[in-house]
Order: C-alpha cells, then sequence, then structure tokens
C-alpha cells in the first residue's frame, strides 16, 4: 500500500436488511470504534444480485435502516441504491462513492465473515479491492482461517492482510479483521417469528417494529 497523509476512513455497510436488527447495528458500532472510523454509510441493496428476493420493497428496507440509525450521527443513509432500477453491485456503488470521496480518502467495505467467505462470487470483485479496503468482522475466539476460504481469495488475504490502524495509511487495498460482541441474530430468524405471530422485541429497534406492524410486513412465511 502506498504512503498517504492519514485520514480516518469511511466505512461502507451494505446488505439487504430485511428487516434491519441489533446484529447489523453493533456491527456498524463495533466497526466505528474498533477501525477508528469517521462514519458509517449504510447501503441497503435495491435489486441484489445474489440472493432470493427481499420480502420488503426497497423503499421499506430503506426506511427501516433510517428509523434505525436516525440517533446515531455516525451513521449515515445512503439510499442510492434503492433509487437505481440497476441490481445492486457493490463495485458500481464503490465506484459512485470514489468518485463522491476523491482518490485519497479511505473507504472500507464492512463484511461479515459469510459473506466475506462468498467475496469472488461478487461481480468484478478484484476491483472492490482496489477500490476499498475490506473489514471483517469474526467472532471472539475464532478467527478466520486462510484455510477455510477459496483459494484465490485465500491468497489475497495474505496478501493484503493489515492491522486496523494501517487502514488509514492508504485509501483501499487492505483486508483487516475485527472482533465483534457474537449476536446470534439473523434476519431470516425476525421474519419466522412475525409469521408465527410471535414478538421479535428486543431483536430489532422499537420504532422498526412498529414500522412492521403498520405495513404489516412479514406475516406470512414463503420459502426465504
Ligand atoms: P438473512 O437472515 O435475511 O440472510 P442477514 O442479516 O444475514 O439476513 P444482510 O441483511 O444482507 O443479511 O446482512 C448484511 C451484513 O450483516 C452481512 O455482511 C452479514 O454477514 C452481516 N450480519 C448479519 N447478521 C449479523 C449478526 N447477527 N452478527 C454479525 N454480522 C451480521
Amino acid at each position: 500500500m502506498a504512503t498517504m497523509p492519514e485520514q480516518r476512513p469511511i466505512g461502507v455497510f451494505g446488505g439487504t436488511f430485511d428487516p434491519i436488527h441489533h446484529g447489523h447495528l453493533r456491527l456498524a458500532q463495533e466497526a466505528l470504534e474498533n477501525l477508528d472510523l469517521a462514519q458509517v454509510r449504510w447501503i441497503p441493496a435495491g435489486r441484489p444480485p445474489h440472493r432470493a428476493e427481499p420480502r420488503a420493497t426497497p423503499q421499506q428496507r430503506l426506511q427501516m435502516v433510517r428509523l434505525a440509525v436516525q440517533d446515531n450521527p455516525a451513521f449515515a443513509v445512503d439510499g442510492a441504491e434503492v433509487a437505481s432500477a440497476d441490481p445492486s453491485y457493490t463495485v458500481l456503488t464503490l465506484e459512485r462513492l470514489r468518485r463522491e470521496c476523491g482518490p485519497a480518502q479511505p473507504l472500507v467495505l464492512l463484511t461479515g465473515a459469510d459473506a466475506f467467505a462468498g467475496l469472488p462470487t461478487w461481480h468484478r470483485w478484484q476491483d472492490i479491492l482496489a477500490l476499498a479496503h475490506v473489514a471483517v468482522v469474526y467472532r471472539p475466539g475464532f478467527s478466520i482461517d486462510p484455510a477455510a476460504l477459496p483459494g484465490e481469495l485465500a491468497r489475497e488475504f495474505q496478501a493484503r492482510r493489515c492491522s486496523p490502524r494501517e487502514l488509514q495509511a492508504a485509501p483501499a487495498g487492505g483486508i483487516a479483521t475485527f472482533p465483534m460482541t457474537p449476536l446470534a441474530i439473523a434476519a431470516t430468524q425476525i421474519r419466522q417469528l412475525l409469521a408465527a405471530g410471535r414478538s421479535p422485541r428486543y431483536l430489532l429497534p422499537e420504532a422498526v417494529i412498529a414500522y412492521i406492524q403498520a405495513q404489516q410486513l412479514y406475516l406470512s412465511t414463503p420459502s426465504n
């Protein structure tokens, strides 16, 4: 990585957020502190190319993210993927952010260990590593094992591995890991609870639960 004047990185956190929950919120908060980020930019996917169509509409998922993060001044919501009719490719979002933020600003893509292991299936994944750093969250006590990653990703991981501190010294290209409080909350579980008429209380913010009820979301059980 080239040496440049240090700048606090901007975290980029994409996902379907169907719905957003406290696992996502803790990941962003712990990334903010562990990686000394200036901000976390939440980017709900509009039409995610990798997975089944989300249950809530893009606008509903964007609104739930807005409600969940509105009282945190270090969190910002970016609705560009939701507003676009095109498939939500992370590489295109990072190209846009790079244009917006300039060539020197460190950008850090935040991923769960599961999402990181699937990186080689993402559109133009090698370009992602040229546009941003990647930070991978792991469960304390379980560091990320390169032997468990696909070969081409394991090689990138070994070559680009750096400390959270080093993410400030370059705009892109590093891969750092950081631990977070384990919270076994999944959006799938929340949708299943709601479909079964059970309460998801304390798994996600009250304001988001109120919105889900007002919009009558997740009342039935489809396959996803
Ligand atoms: P689903 O259950 O619908 O698959 P999900 O929460 O896993 O939902 P996304 O909303 O797309 O899916 O997740 C966005 C990101 O948040 C991913 O990188 C994922 O790894 C991470 N993530 C989701 N839940 C947790 C959690 N409980 N702890 C840490 N990271 C999480």
